[in-house]
């Protein structure tokens, strides 16, 4: 099965010119979403997991889903006043504007080994902030794992030293 065929494309969205990769068709399949879980999990390999970090909004599917597989637990990362204990902080700038993400201070152990996820990995800014607030909680992060990469984007280089892994690149 090929995943991508239940990613489509909206264009205009959230703003004129922008091409937005819509997840919701491989969301509501279950076949597809089972095999997008499944090769996602692959992408992790052998590695130990203690927490799966997923950003808000759409990195919360699959990462709950893969912290069940890899037996590990989740941790959202989340916009800004959406967490209800004592949060750090870290500003970032997205594709469309600039943001904060948050992240509950006692949420991940120090030395606990982390893999952030998320759909999308365009301009890099949510990604990179992630990294830097688990880095502020005393997190090691052992993947930023992604369903796909906009390569003209240049995200990459913002996690450079991460290991990347993505599903479909585009
Ligand atoms: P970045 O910070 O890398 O520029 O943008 C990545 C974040 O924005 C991710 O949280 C992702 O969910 C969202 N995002 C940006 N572009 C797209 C897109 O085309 N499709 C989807 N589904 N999410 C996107």
């Amino acid at each position: 099965m090929n995943i991508s065929e239940y990613i489509r494309d909206i264009n205009d969205f959230p703003k004129h010119g922008i091409v937005f990769k819509d997840i919701t068709p491989l969301l509501g399949d279950y076949d597809a979403s089972l095999e997008c879980l499944e090769q996602l999990v692959k992408l992790v390999g052998d590695k130990k997991i203690d927490k799966v970090v997923g950003m808000e909004s759409r990195g919360f599917f699959f990462g709950t889903l893969l912290a069940q597989r890899l037996n590990a637990g989740f941790v959202p990362i989340r916009k800004p006043g959406k967490l209800p204990a004592s949060t750090y902080k870290e500003p970032y700038s997205l594709e469309y504007g600039m943001d904060v993400l948050e992240i509950h201070e006692d949420a991940i152990k120090k030395g606990e080994r982390v893999l952030i996820h998320d759909d999308v990995l365009a301009t890099g800014g949510t990604a990179r902030a992630a990294c830097n607030l688990v880095k502020k909680c005393g997190g090691e992060i052992v993947q930023c794992n992604f369903i796909m990469q906009i390569d003209f984007l240049d995200g990459a280089k913002k996690l450079k030293n991460y290991e990347i892994a993505t599903l479909l690149n585009y």
